[in-house]
């Protein structure tokens, strides 16, 4: 990406927060005017002790006195506004984001690893807020003072060296008494971060489930919660920074309040001269460190331009839509497939994977497609999902798949898939997200009518029992009874139903067999057959053989009269058939 397009993405935040930029801007001119109010206050108190002026001497001390007041607020308010604007950054930057990459085409999740995605929205995102939050306002501040200082300097002489050793250790003395507030703030941010994380990459995980559930609003919203979260202890972070710089600069001009009443006494007796004083402090700290530190500065924000441009790099890739589909209404009593002359090869490769396929599912038939591993049931169904483009047509109720939005397209199906897509929530909320809007009353009904009571009986809370990330606490069998109790509740014209590859026990098979037979005449229903009893369950069976289908019948007809079915039959039967995963 440009450098131009870079500068451009961020001068437009600059553009979106002037005002908050001009606060900050303020802030940085009152810093330096403090910084150079400072040696004015050392001279004057100097210069009135000298010559004995104590109403004048009065006078000035009550002005430092303001000025250490003034100095607290401005490092405070400084602080504050730069951490607004690192957070405000980074929130706005991790939502886009996140909304963004659910809006991309299902190929570019093939090429991009989930742990590439999560840094970007947190580690990349916090970089770029901290760019535009300090780096840049210190890449600005730091030779401005130089500059200012200079110019005071050459109006003053210097050679008094001393007493400003005392500020250091003070100011670790600070650092070390708000540290510890600090690192806990710190570290309950981090935790807040990581918990994100894991949805997001989570939700990354389970993408072709957020799409084919017309999920990607509700899971935007979710996200948009704990972004808030974050939001808010990223505040906290900057509160307890903003008290920690505003105390110990104080602190620091507290230590120049004693230092000057020293040297004004080592004036006073001769011993040292009033511009020495001043000359030293003015350069040790607005002429040195100024300059000693941009180094890193510029290198920090070197670091921080690569973060901004992997980022926006993410920004320019193609949408597959532009807002999130809502759910579309579709007619539930007609929903035939018709795929003429498919073919199909996955990017890159020159095999093709689908050949010619041509083939009509009526409404509310049953289809079983078997077949040896690596045959292509799975991207049949990944082609009827719409998540690849191929040659040849597929029609729904005789509207070409393609022509249709996503959302009307993903209104007919209702998708079981061999990995379960579950997310670390109870088993309600996985089931729950078959529909969203669902009560719970709803659910429980269903379950009922379903006659997967076991789910609520035999789990250990019942529906509210933690399935932990990606179901790792339930059984293969329970697994799949929360997805395809999830599939029904989504309510959607066509099932497309991947089985279990791993053997289930006797009455989870029974019971999701009866699910399949309840629906037999209500559904069309197309089954990825892992199982000898689903095949001879359905109307008719479509064998495929190297993308090709070989032939196609009911189970007495293919039984008798088919070679290759038969022998594959024996295999499904032994249980010797090899699975796949879409
Ligand atoms: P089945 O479901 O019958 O086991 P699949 O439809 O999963 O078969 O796979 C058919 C062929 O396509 C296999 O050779 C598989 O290796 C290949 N394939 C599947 N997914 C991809 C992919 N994303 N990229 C490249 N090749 C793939």
């Amino acid at each position: 990406m440009e450098m131009e397009s870079v500068r451009s993405e961020l001068f437009a935040y600059v553009k979106k927060k002037r005002l908050t930029y001009l606060l900050l801007f303020i802030c940085l001119l009152t810093g330096i005017f403090l910084d150079l109010a400072l040696p004015w206050f050392m001279m004057n108190i100097t210069d009135s002790a000298l010559i004995g002026n104590t109403d004048r001497f009065r006078f000035v001390l009550i002005l430092g006195i303001v000025l250490l007041i003034l100095t607290f607020f401005q490092n405070y308010f400084d602080v504050l506004i730069k951490n607004y604007i690192a957070s405000y950054i980074r929130n706005d930057l991790r939502t886009r984001l996140f909304n963004h990459y659910f809006k991309l085409p299902i190929t570019f999740f093939n090429k991009t690893k989930s742990g590439q995605i999560a840094s970007k929205i947190f580690n990349d995102v916090n970089v770029v807020g901290d760019l535009m939050g300090s780096t840049l306002i210190s890449l600005i501040h730091g030779p401005l003072v130089a500059i200012a200082a200079f110019i005071f300097l050459l109006n003053i002489q210097w050679q008094l060296a001393l007493i400003c050793g005392l500020l250091g250790p003070l100011i670790i003395l600070i650092g070390k008494i708000f540290g510890s507030s600090m690192r806990k703030v710190s570290g309950e941010l981090q935790e807040q971060v990581a918990h994100s994380q894991s949805f997001v990459q989570e939700s990354v995980r389970n993408i072709p489930f957020v799409r084919t559930y017309v999920l990607g609003a509700a899971m935007s919203r979710k996200f948009q919660g704990l972004a808030k979260t974050i939001f808010r202890h990223d505040l906290q972070k900057g509160k307890a920074q903003a008290a920690l710089q505003g105390s110990s600069q104080a602190i620091g001009f507290l230590t120049f309040l004693v230092a000057f009443g020293f040297g004004s006494y080592f004036v006073l007796v001769g011993d040292i001269t009033v511009g020495a004083l001043l000359a030293f402090i003015q350069l040790l700290n607005h002429v040195v460190w100024p300059f000693s530190g941009l180094a890193q500065v510029w290198g920090l924000t070197q670091e921080s331009l690569s973060a901004c441009d992997r980022i926006f790099r993410v920004f320019q890739e193609n949408k597959q839509f532009e807002e999130f589909p809502e759910k579309h209404k579709v007619a539930k009593e007609d929903s035939r497939i018709t795929m003429n002359h498919v073919s199909f090869a996955y990017e890159k490769e020159d095999k093709k994977v689908l050949k010619d396929i041509t083939l009509e599912v009526k409404s509310h038939q049953f289809i079983a497609i078997a077949g040896h591993n690596g045959s292509g049931k799975s991207t049949i169904f990944k082609l009827l999902l719409g998540f690849f483009p191929f040659s040849g047509s597929i029609q729904i109720n005789h509207q070409v798949i393609e022509k249709m939005s996503y959302a009307e397209l993903m209104s007919y199906f209702s998708f079981v898939s061999q990995d379960h897509y579950l997310f670390s929530d109870t088993v309600l909320e996985n089931i729950r997200y078959g529909k969203p809007e669902a009560s719970e009353a709803e659910i429980v009904d269903l379950i009922e009518t379903l006659k997967l009571d076991d789910l609520i009986h035999h789990l250990p809370q019942g529906l509210a029992t933690e399935a932990g990330e990606g179901g790792v606490n339930l059984s293969g069998g329970q697994r799949q009874k929360v997805s395809i109790a999830r599939a029904i509740l989504r309510d959607a014209p066509i099932l497309l139903f991947d089985e279990a590859t791993s053997a289930l026990d006797y009455q989870s098979e029974k019971q999701i067999q009866a699910i399949l037979q309840q629906f037999k005449h209500e559904k069309t229903i197309l089954v990825i057959a892992h199982n000898a009893s689903t095949i001879r369950q359905a109307d008719c069976i479509v064998v495929l053989d190297q993308g090709e289908i070989r032939s196609t019948g009911t189970h007495e007809e293919l039984i008798h009269t088919n070679r290759y079915y038969q022998d594959l039959y024996r295999e499904y039967e032994t249980g010797n058939e090899q699975l796949t995963t879409i």
